[in-house]
């Protein structure tokens, strides 16, 4: 099918791009990678009558790295992030979940912040910033305003962007210590988005002592989950396969699960309990590794 009529603006600075917005309100949508946002205006389930193209603006673009904190601009594609040496170095939970993003060719057009700002629940990114306490940097008509991972997704495909306001750059702190961190993900066989995917981070102390523990899961549910009775019940434990699988029971607790012709909600209940058992092992044996140590080398 082919979109309505629109009319595009390609602007070159976010004072800019925020000004359309707001001149346009109601009738305006960002357009990043188009990867989200076009397929529904073909089957016309979204309609603006203005797009505001932010791929012209160079500061919402890169990757950057200072003291302790990484940086990522809205429009960073899926494919930067997977390639990127730094975050292979000190965050490699991202780089490793981009390559299981759809495509090439997503992954070459769809961006970090398209993809956070549209919330689809069965999105990978949201889970992978929920876990590593991300912070989404909004700009507004108001000025800029910082909203923690844990605040930004609303609701099925809400996010905590309004409209005239534009997710310029997701700040993301480097975990210091002992770290491990994994994201295991059943893809939809069709189109690759989760059904089921958890992002795990695991701080050790000597003989697999659990320090702290973030876990996040996405694809199961309305919106992206941290699965903090999990996470409760690992903290000040020495973690071990039993252990892990047992705390992965309660992973679920919180989360309104969704069933489609796919996979219903009864399934979805056991693959998250399996998948967070399997990023639980994955982290572990990663921080038994020395991620870490290569990340605390070279912040
Ligand atoms: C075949 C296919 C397979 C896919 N598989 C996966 C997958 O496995 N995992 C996965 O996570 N995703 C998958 N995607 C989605 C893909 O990652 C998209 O790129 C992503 O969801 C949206 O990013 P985008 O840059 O394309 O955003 P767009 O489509 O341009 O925008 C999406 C929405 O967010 C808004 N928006 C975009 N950027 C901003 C911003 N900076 N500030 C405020 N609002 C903004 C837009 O107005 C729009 O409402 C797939 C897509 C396709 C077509």
């Amino acid at each position: 099918m082919i979109p309505g009529q629109f009319d595009y603006h390609a602007p070159t600075t976010v004072q800019e791009a925020v000004q359309l917005l707001q001149e346009h309100g109601d009738e305006a949508k960002v357009l990043a990678g188009g990867h989200s946002l076009v397929p529904l205006m073909r089957l016309r389930l979204a309609a603006p009558s203005v797009l505001v193209d932010i791929n012209r603006i160079p500061e919402l673009r890169g990757i950057n790295r200072t003291n302790g904190t990484v940086t990522i601009g809205a429009t960073t594609t899926h494919a930067t992030i997977e390639r990127s040496e730094v975050l292979k170095r000190v965050l490699p939970m991202l780089p490793a979940a981009a390559t299981v993003i759809g495509d090439p060719m997503v992954r070459n057009r769809g961006t970090f912040g398209g993809s956070l700002a549209h919330a689809d629940p069965a999105g990978d990114w949201p889970a992978v910033a929920l876990a590593l306490n991300a912070e989404m940097r909004i700009v507004g008509p108001d000025g800029e305003r910082t909203v923690p991972a844990g605040e930004f997704f609303v609701d099925l495909l809400t996010s905590a962007v309004e409209p005239g306001e534009l997710l310029t750059h997701v700040s993301i702190p480097v975990p210091g210590g002992n770290v491990g961190m994994s994201y295991q993900k059943f893809g939809h066989p069709a189109s690759g988005y989760a059904v089921t995917g958890v992002a795990a981070i695991v701080t050790l102390y000597e003989n697999n002592y659990c320090l702290d523990c973030s876990i996040a899961i996405t694809g199961a549910g309305t919106k992206a989950t941290r699965a903090t009775e999990t996470e409760n019940a690992l903290r000040n434990q020495t973690l071990d396969e039993a252990t892990m699988a047992q705390a992965a029971e309660q992973a679920g607790t919180g989360i309104d699960f969704l069933g489609d012709i796919y996979a219903s909600e009864e399934y979805r209940q056991q693959l998250v309990k399996v998948y967070t058992k399997r990023a639980l092992l994955a982290a572990l044996h990663a921080a038994n590794e020395g991620q870490s140590a290569e990340a605390q080398k070279t912040l």
